[in-house]
């Protein structure tokens, strides 16, 4: 039997599976394939099940038209955390895939028609603040050392411990009330920064997570520590590559992977799971359950009638879903050489357009946009000469009750008419293949609450504790991990989620 040295367990070889310790994870985002890839190092024979044709989640790869498009997650922060999943079971990350870092790592592209390189090394992002602003240089490099000091305790401490205790939490509260998280990542920001363009580059974060940077509790602006400290990365291939490289490392440590398939119920006995019915009906057993799947759906519509319990039912009344998202997928017959590889471009409204999203349920005229290029780093995306891109729109969820077939085509043409005016001058005569995703799409395809693009938003009375719990609730033996479990959403998060159920889940019980 093979020693799995870095946790400590040993884990059977895949010929020899202990069906008497089966888990089942529904769902395989990243959040589920980390779980499935702990189990496995624990000594559970492992099954997982998504509906999807691919593994990744929101991490599907399209390939039409002779074009690539990740689908989802594209800016990859924290490699050790991919690092640790395959050291697991003595392997190499690097002997998977290839993660290279863009230069720069984003860059910002202002209304005034001004922009702002952000990375790869400090010397150059303080350039060009001082570009910009000189006198918000020195506040750059404090509001550093303030992410510094939220990331030493949210993300090294807290992010992989379990929060369902109200005890633990409230041991939490002075550390909290010291980083004054109940500040916004805005406010935290403009403390530190004048200039407003500034403000906007360095509170950004909450947006990549489903979150208003203005209602989104401060511990969010450790992601700025997070990035500087381990890079920002890209993996060659795209991040389906990287899903890839964990879905061979799954088959080769026999973990079973089921697509195309929708578990429609978790099955409770005595308060207990004890396994699955697929949608057409056929089921599984197993010991522990899994759920990668929207917390609110898994509450309502997967368990038995009555058995979640009463906080699970209480989060899901009032849970306050992430925005939506419009996201444009497109090949252009020409090149754009100087468009980085991630730009954000921000429209002219900024607290009010979010306040649209948001708040007032209201999709407006103008909006910003997030561009993917990722041909700036990997040729394979797109035909010679070609460039393959994403074009991302914050949009208010389903609750608002958008008409798509309507909405979607008319914001289609005003965005492509944005980049053809700006960044992609010429794009209107060039693009050569497009589809689009809208939060119906999220609905459909991912099963997500009112299609929002992250699951719950990240605000201070969402967090930890106010979490859904990654423990289930009212149901021994169910787990949770994924977006809308604690820490939260975006790929380190979910990751991070899967470190938490494994210090909850029980040793298998020894083979006999
Ligand atoms: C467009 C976009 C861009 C993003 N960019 C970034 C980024 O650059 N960096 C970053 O860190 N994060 C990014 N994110 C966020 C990040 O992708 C997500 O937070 C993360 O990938 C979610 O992982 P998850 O484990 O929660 O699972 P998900 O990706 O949500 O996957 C869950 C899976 O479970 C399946 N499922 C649900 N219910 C069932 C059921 N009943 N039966 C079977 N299967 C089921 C779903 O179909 C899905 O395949 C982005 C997200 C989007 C949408």
């Amino acid at each position: 039997m093979p020693r799995n040295t870095a946790s400590g367990h040993d884990f059977p070889a895949s010929t020899a599976i202990n069906t008497a310790n089966q888990a089942i994870v529904v769902g395989g985002g990243f959040g589920g394939i980390a779980a499935a890839l702990r189990l496995r190092a624990r000594g559970y024979a492992v099954r997982l099940i998504d509906r999807c044709t691919r593994l990744g989640g929101r991490a599907q790869v399209y390939e039409r038209d002779g074009f690539r498009y990740d689908a989802g997650p594209t800016v990859l922060t924290a490699p050790h955390l991919f690092e640790e999943l395959f050291a697991l079971f003595d392997k190499q990350l690097t002997d998977y895939v290839k993660l290279v870092a863009p230069d720069p790592w984003y860059a910002f592209r202002f209304p005034d028609g001004t922009t702002l390189k952000y990375g790869p090394t400090e010397a150059a992002t303080e350039a060009e603040i001082a570009r910009l602003s000189p006198d918000d240089v020195d506040g750059y490099r404090r509001l550093g050392e303030a992410s510094r000091a939220i990331y030493e305790v949210a993300f090294t401490k807290l992010a992989h411990k379990p929060f369902h205790n109200p005890l633990f939490m409230l041991q939490q509260v002075p550390a909290l009330l010291r980083l004054r998280s109940y500040d916004s990542v805005w406010k935290m920001v403009s403390r530190y920064l004048k200039d407003d363009r500034l403000r906007r580059a360095f509170s950004i974060q909450p947006l990549l997570l489903g979150g208003n940077p203005f209602d989104t509790t401060s511990i969010y602006s450790m992601i700025n520590h997070l990035e500087r400290e381990f890079g920002v990365w890209f993996a060659m291939g795209g991040t389906g590559a990287l899903v890839d490289a964990l879905h061979h490392l799954m088959q080769e440590v026999g973990i079973v992977v089921e697509t195309d398939t929708t578990v429609e119920r978790i099955s409770v006995t005595n308060g207990r799971a004890t396994g699955v019915v697929r949608a057409d009906g056929t089921t599984e057993t197993a010991d522990v359950v899994v759920a990668n799947t929207d917390p609110i759906r898994l509450y309502r519509d997967l368990l038995p009638t009555g058995s979640a319990g009463l906080i699970a039912r209480l989060r899901n009344r009032s849970a306050r879903l992430s925005m939506g998202l419009y996201v444009l997928y497109f090949g252009a017959r020409r090149q754009w050489p100087e468009v980085a590889h991630h730009t954000v471009w921000f429209g002219n409204r900024h607290r009010e357009l979010l306040a649209d999203i948001f708040h007032r349920g209201v999709l407006a005229e103008d909006f910003s946009l997030y561009l993917h290029r990722p041909t700036a780093t990997d040729a394979s995306f797109a035909p010679e000469g070609c460039d393959s891109f994403y074009v991302l729109c914050p949009v208010p969820n389903l609750r608002a009750g958008v008409d798509w077939s309507v909405a979607g085509p008319r914001l289609r043409d005003r965005i492509v008419a944005a980049l053809d005016a700006t960044l992609l001058p010429g794009l209107r005569d060039t693009i050569c293949a497009e589809f689009a995703k809208t939060p119906e799409d999220f609905e459909t395809d991912y099963l997500s609450e009112a299609g929002a693009g992250f699951s719950i938003s990240p605000y201070f009375t969402q967090s930890a504790w106010f979490r859904y719990h990654n423990r289930g609730e009212g149901v021994r033996g169910l787990y949770l991990v994924g977006a809308g479990t604690h820490p939260g959403a975006g790929v380190p998060g979910v990751i991070s989620s899967a470190k938490v159920i494994e210090s909850m889940v029980p040793d298998p019980a020894p083979v006999t």
